[in-house]
């Protein structure tokens, strides 16, 4: 192929961070090259350079379409030997439009993996493929096969993990319905199957549709969506079989037990339940069709397409056999379900002429109460007053019809929210074998990625923190190491500048004015209000580059991956999410057992955390226990500084459509989930650098063998040296650093071949 002799075109000496990256200006429009030429729509069309007039390019398309262009709009197209590269970092000329395109290619022909340098990017293929199962995890394990993948990713951390002694770590990031748990399940079965034996990973398997089924909902984004974040820690014992696990949850979506949107699902549990429940439990605990249920109701959709709800009951149901939740505890749960979905029917009369009120006494409040294990009378008196301490004084106060039905519902969410928290300690205790307990373990994490709505609330905004967190995490550890390492070692290499974001980090975390701080101590004022929320946040933060006021209660941040603007509406609501001390006292009393334990789960919990307010209520707990965003931050420093001590592999997961159909490639959609997740910039920077390094003894005694002639001196550098010279690696192609060897990409590979010949 010409371009690829012509040294004008040389891939290696340029590298800008620009549309294009390669310095465009070096690139001349020649006659018969291809090049990338982008239509109005945004999208890029391959074209075909016919001659060359000045400034301008007479151009040909596919299907034969002719155009004159500026010559400079123009992106040079790699030559089509290169077309389906397998690691984009192959590439001649690196562009938008090659990447795109390259990953176009793969994904026409169902190879969904790609790496981008040290990342491995999947595309959601939205349909079944044959890469999977018994062969493909022995091909990979043998290392028969070297395409990316999922478990090849998986492979590597357990070689490294075992080789190093370093504790390991798979985070998979990605936006909602792109395929990070599918992704995680697929890596968990390559663990399971290759390191298995004991019996506990057919265990940590079976946690999947647990979780799945109290945690995942029909979204409008994704049928299947995550609530919730998930952290699993893989344990290994010392002959490196897996030996235990430990699960950790964040942040799962209260709101949707009570609300959801049209086209939408609550949590699966509750339709499983529904459709699946034996007849002597549904007469057990009075269950009912889902469609009699308000909170199921109101979203006008029962069923997912292709799922059967009854089978994944029965499939859920087993699977906590798996985990020892015994038969007992089983029908627990479903109680507790039913006593969630009972309560979304429980309705309210009058009963003064200052808008009080008192629920029904009916069907509906009778089982919730049946259910729970509590007096009527007493689920009556906490849906409708609240106890109050006033100048030392106790009294009651009765609640309106607004704030009755705020009560029911926060008495419903916590009843669920705490029903997932010993779903998951169940499972943790089940999965805590403690044998052979050697510390090494990989970690797998799958945690919503970057989101950004027409309205965003506070859960966008933890989420968004989250993942500026993550994203810091993917910096420092592809870019800012391998920098300093380059730097420490004394190589000579230009500094190749990434976009850091901990400007955006400050402004989120800076004390006493950040975003964090002052949303807590807002949240803190009895009197406070979104709109002082929202007024106190641009009055102190309108001056940092990284936040804009908005009009009213609106303000935007500007995030790694773009600018998003947030409601502050229910922010403080949300934020306090207040345990109401009466949906605490009403669950102690209750004679059933998991009340109990999530009563005294509650209350363990609001004395073991620093409140953030002082606020005494009856009883002498603290009503404004701490923060969601507090305790949410707590758990994400934890989680950061955990994966700060492993080696991370990252996975990249794609949507290529909004229309979850296969074969559709939505060029957009993807480029801007790229750029979201760094991959571009990452492609870039690990090809301008020298990504594959080895330390002088290693690299002398790994190929010192081959060499023909005798080296005068035995010192790992000299015949270092000697072997570089007799294989002709050229010089621009590594460095010598004080300690190691650095390559660029692709040289090594020769003296390996040779050396596996021998
Ligand atoms: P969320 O953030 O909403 O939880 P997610 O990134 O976890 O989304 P998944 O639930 O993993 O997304 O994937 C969405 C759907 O895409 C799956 O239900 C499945 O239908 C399809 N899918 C994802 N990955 C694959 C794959 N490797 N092979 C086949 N189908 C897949
Ligand atoms: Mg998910």
């Amino acid at each position: 192929s010409p371009s690829l002799m012509d040294p004008s075109v040389s891939p290696q000496n340029s590298i800008l961070p620009s549309r294009g990256w390669d310095d465009i200006s070096v690139y001349n429009a020649k006659k018969k090259q291809h090049a990338w030429f982008q239509a109005p729509d945004g999208n890029w069309e391959l074209a075909r350079i016919i001659s060359v007039t000045g400034d301008e390019s007479l151009i040909s398309f596919a299907e034969g379409k002719v155009c004159k262009v500026p010559s400079d709009v123009l992106l040079p197209a790699n030559p089509e030997i290169l077309d389906g590269v397998a690691d984009l970092m192959q590439l001649s000329y690196l562009s938008e439009p090659s990447v795109l395109y390259n990953l176009q290619y793969r994904y026409d022909r169902d190879m969904i993996y790609s790496k981008a340098g040290p990342v491995l990017v999947a595309i959601n293929p939205f349909k079944n493929i044959p890469l999977y199962g018994r062969d493909y995890i022995d091909g990979y394990k043998r290392k028969k096969i070297g395409h990316p993948h999922v478990y090849a990713i998986a492979d590597t951390a357990i070689r490294e993990m075992i080789r190093d002694e370093v504790n390991q770590a798979i985070v998979i990031s990605g936006e909602s319905g792109a395929g990070k748990t599918e992704t995680a399940k697929i890596a968990m079965q390559y663990l399971a199957t290759v390191r298995g034996g004991s019996g506990i990973e057919y265990e940590i398997l079976k946690t999947n549709p647990i979780l799945e089924g109290f945690g995942n909902a029909k979204t409008s984004r994704n049928d299947n969506s995550s609530r919730f974040g998930k952290l699993i820690d893989i344990h290994f014992s010392e002959n490196g079989k897996i030996s235990g696990a430990s699960i950790q949850t964040f942040l799962l979506e209260k709101s949707r037990v009570v609300q959801c949107g049209e086209g939408e699902r609550s949590y699966h549990s509750f339709y499983q339940l529904c459709a699946g429940a034996p007849p002597s439990l549904r007469e057990k605990i009075n269950l009912k069709n889902a469609h009699e249920y308000k909170y199921l109701q109101q979203s006008n959709c029962y069923t997912i397409p292709g799922v059967n709800d009854a089978e994944q009951f029965r499939i859920a149901m087993d699977a906590l056999d798996v985990v020892h939740v015994s038969k007992e505890n089983q029908e627990n749960v479903c109680e507790m379900l039913a006593a969630v979905l009972w309560l979304g029917n429980v309705t309210f009369s009058l009963v003064d002429d200052e808008n009080h009120v008192e629920p029904v006494v009916d069907e509906a409040l009778q089982t919730v109460a049946k259910l729970l294990g509590c007096r009527i009378e007493q689920l009556q008196l906490a849906l409708s007053s609240r106890e109050m301490k006033v100048r030392g004084e106790n009294f009651i106060k009765k609640l309106t019809l607004a704030q009755a039905i705020d009560a029911r519902d926060a008495l419903a969410k916590s009843i669920y929210s705490s029903l997932f928290d010993w779903l998951v300690e169940q499972i943790n205790k089940s999965l805590s074998t403690g044998k052979h307990m050697t510390g090494r373990s990989i970690s797998i994490l799958d945690i919503y990625g970057f989101e950004s709505f027409d309205v965003n609330s506070i859960e966008q905004f933890c989420i968004n923190y989250a993942n500026e967190r993550l994203q810091q995490h993917f910096n420092r550890h592809l870019f800012k190491l391998q920098q300093e390492e380059y730097i420490q070692d004394g190589i000579n290499w230009a500094k190749v500048d990434f976009e850091d974001n901990q400007a955006c980090l400050n402004l989120f975390e800076q004390k006493p004015l950040g975003l964090l701080s002052l949303l807590d101590e807002e949240t803190t004022f009895p009197k406070a209000t979104d709109l002082s929320l929202a007024n106190k946040l641009k009055q102190h933060l309108s001056s940092n580059p990284c936040f804009r006021g908005e009009r009213g209660k609106a303000f935007t941040v500007h995030h790694y991956a773009g600018e998003v603007k947030y409601d502050t509406t229910g922010f403080l609501e949300k934020n306090r999410d207040l345990l109401r001390i009466d949906s605490i006292q009403l669950l102690s009393s209750c004679t059933s057992e998991l009340p109990q334990i999530f009563a005294s789960n509650m209350l363990s919990l609001q004395s073991e955390s620093p409140s953030i307010g002082s606020v005494k209520k009856a009883g002498g707990v603290d009503s404004q226990k701490l923060s969601v965003m507090s305790k949410f931050k707590g758990q994400l420093f934890q989680l950061i500084q955990c994966l700060g001590n492993t080696r991370s592999h990252f996975i990249r997961c794609i949507k290529p459509n909004n229309l979850h159909s296969p074969g559709i490639y939505d060029q957009q959609l993807v480029l801007q989930q790229l750029k979201c997740c760094g991959v571009l910039e990452v492609v870039r920077i690990s090809r301008s650098g020298f990504p594959t390094r080895m330390t002088h003894q290693k690299f002398a005694r790994r190929y010192g063998f081959l060499l023909l002639d005798n080296v005068a001196s035995q010192d790992p550098l000299s015949v270092s040296v000697a072997i570089l010279n007799q294989f002709g690696i050229l010089p621009e192609m590594f460095q010598v650093g004080y300690t190691k060897l650095f390559f660029r990409t692709g040289q090594i590979g020769k003296l390996e071949d040779t050396r596996n010949r021998t």
